[in-house]
């Protein structure tokens, strides 16, 4: 999982070098979605035979302090910016049409989990919009995982009711969010499972706070453990290591030794 650290060529040269073999793009809140800018990312994994597998959107004004900011700012919750968060997802999903990536996902932000909610059917509908511009692009969309236990994302992606909703499981959230055990998530969510961010972290230390990141290995995740699992129900897609530490040069050495992990581990990258 990489963001535009720098030109498209020589984010994937530095992806690469890494130890990389495809990846996952996360695009701003104010990134350009022209088709230029599609153009140039694909004119560069062409030339560098590196795939894109997912294009992720991020949006403008949101924050990951904390729990209580977390369902105030991010993803399709919050009713002011809503409908332009839904009209930038459908242009991103032009966007990877352009690049040539299958999937598009984002944070939908923490869904209710009572379905007679009026947020509830918000985003439910405006879920089912994505996923039908997706599928126009042929393309999967898939939820990242953690903002809400197993279960309640389960019922909610049967009740969006698309063939080509997905998610993309990240087992360190449900143990940052205090959602849950992720091997045991795992078997809940195992249908709708399309890719896999490999991060780690520990539980929050107290109500209303999120769980500290750690470096892949180091957290409470138990990535051998999950591996394993992985393999146990028949997933077969990418694992993408994702590490959100401020500093570049920190987040590149510990995607690094991460993705040097997930060799030892799974024979993979
Ligand atoms: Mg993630």
């Amino acid at each position: 999982m990489f963001w535009p650290w720098f030109e498209p060529l020589e984010t994937i040269r530095t992806l690469k070098r890494l130890g990389a073999r495809c990846g996952q793009l996360g695009l701003p809140g104010e990134y350009d979605l022209s088709a230029a800018s599609a153009l140039a990312w694909r004119a560069a994994c062409e030339s560098e035979d590196f795939p894109i597998a997912t294009v992720f959107a991020a949006y403008q004004g949101e924050s990951y302090a904390d729990i209580a900011t977390v369902e105030r700012t991010v993803g399709f919750i919050p009713q002011a910016t809503r409908q332009a968060r839904v009209e930038r997802t459908l242009r991103l999903s032009d966007f990877a049409h352009i690049l040539g990536a299958p999937a598009i996902a984002c944070h939908v932000g923490f869904v209710p989990e009572d379905p007679s909610a009026a947020d509830y059917i918000a985003v439910r509908d405006a879920v089912r919009q994505i996923c039908d511009h997706a599928g126009g692009n042929g393309q999967t969309f898939a939820l990242e995982t953690g903002q809400e236990p197993a279960p309640v994302l389960r019922q909610f992606i049967e009740s969006v009711a698309r063939p080509n909703l997905r998610i993309n499981f990240d087992p360190a959230n449900l143990i940052l969010y205090g959602t849950g055990d992720p091997i045991a998530a795992l078997d809940v969510l195992a249908p709708w499972i399309a890719s896999v961010h490999a991060k780690d972290g520990d539980w929050p230390g107290e109500p209303g706070h999120l769980g500290q990141e750690r470096r892949l290995g180091e957290g409470m995740v138990g990535m051998a453990l999950f591996v394993r699992k992985l393999r146990e129900i028949g997933y077969s897609g990418g694992l993408f290591v994702e590490r959100e530490v401020d500093m570049l040069v920190d987040r590149l050495a510990d995607m690094r030794n991460g993705l040097a992990l997930l060799a030892t581990l799974a024979g993979v990258q």
